[in-house]
């Protein structure tokens, strides 16, 4: 290992990608892998959750490294905006460890990437316990590598409690939870008590009907009783609970919503939103934005900034932002 980083070093242009670097991902096909995007970085794709090859993860992130620095790095590398020209961590950590081994959950959001009804009733699971405890005794995470429960809706997984208060235990310093919140979870309760977790609640609406109409559920008054109790766990500074928004073509992308969204998250006391926008919906218009997601995306910052609440864009929404910005 240390030969190869010593040839990577050689270069003067380090390529990096946070994924092949510094994330490790077990998601809801089987695969234990690095890259979500692509195969590269793949360690199994088949993995049962009951034992984890240290050893070939090693090897597999050795090689992707000097792959994504090689003259045959693939174009969907060098088309990412995860590609940059950064230098290597020379250790193995993992700084970001995903975990969508999970991929049930009980909404049924119209831009959702996971499968639907008839798929869920067939899901496979897995448990990651075994592994977690294996690359915590291997050196390879830390109290400072951040936990990232992915959707599905992790909380029904049959380990996330387990898994939760584990990490709780062992003084983890971050750990992200992306829940729609339909059921509530103690354990969650204390991570946020505890000042370790932020739990991302995708509300998307600010009313029963465009809840419905996204999700395909009428249970927002379930999700908004479990926000109340998580915020009752919150100390008054933390910024722990936070309601996301996902910009869908035709259904909440108009003031009108995005505005009614705010209010309702302002007035149960949340502190922190977060923005994101349909995914393949944005693919189609990314070349060409139309002015008014412009103008909702200044729109949302502009009242956000006057009512002192954090906003947070994700990365295309941050996009759209910048293109502004610099206008
Ligand atoms: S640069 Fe992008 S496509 Fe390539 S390995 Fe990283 S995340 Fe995957
Ligand atoms: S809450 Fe997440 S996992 Fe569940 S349907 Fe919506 S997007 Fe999919």
């Amino acid at each position: 290992m240390l030969k190869f980083f010593k040839q990577i070093k050689k270069h003067n242009n380090y390529k990096h990608c946070k994924y092949i670097n510094d994330s490790l991902i077990f998601d809801y096909k089987n695969n234990v892998k690095l890259c979500p995007y692509s195969t590269l970085g793949t360690i199994t794709s088949n993995f049962n959750g009951i034992w984890f090859d240290i050893d070939k993860l090693k090897k597999v992130k050795a090689k992707s490294i000097n792959f994504i620095n090689s003259t045959d790095c693939p174009n969907i590398c060098k088309l990412c905006e995860y590609f940059t020209e950064n230098k290597h961590n020379e250790n193995n950590k993992i700084k970001y460890l995903y975990l969508s081994n999970w991929k049930n959950c009980y909404l049924n959001c119209s831009y959702c990437d996971f499968p639907k009804e008839e798929d869920l009733i067939k899901a496979s699971h897995y448990d990651v316990f075994q592994s977690i405890k294996q690359l915590i005794d291997s050196q390879f995470i830390d109290v400072n590598t951040t936990i990232i429960f992915d959707c599905g809706d992790a909380t029904i997984h049959p380990e996330f409690d387990k898994l939760l208060y584990y990490f709780i235990n062992y003084e983890m310093k971050k750990i992200i939870i992306n829940t729609p919140a339909m059921r509530y979870c103690e354990s969650i309760s204390e991570a946020i008590a505890k000042n370790i977790a932020e739990v991302i609640i995708p509300l998307d609406s600010g009313c029963p009907y465009i809840f419905e109409k996204i999700k395909g559920s009428n249970k927002f008054d379930i999700v908004i009783n479990n926000v109340k109790r998580y915020l009752s766990f919150e100390e008054p500074s933390q910024k722990r609970v936070i309601l996301k928004y996902t910009i869908l073509n035709g259904i909440n992308d108009n003031q009108k919503e995005i505005l009614d969204w705010f209010m309702f998250a302002r007035d149960l006391g949340i502190k922190k939103l977060t923005i994101d926008i349909d995914k393949k919906w944005y693919n189609q218009i990314k070349d060409s934005i139309p002015l008014y997601l412009k103008e909702l995306v200044i729109f949302i910052k502009t009242i956000s900034n006057y009512n002192e609440i954090e906003i947070d864009f994700c990365d295309r929404t941050n996009f759209i932002y910048n293109t502004i910005n610099k206008k």
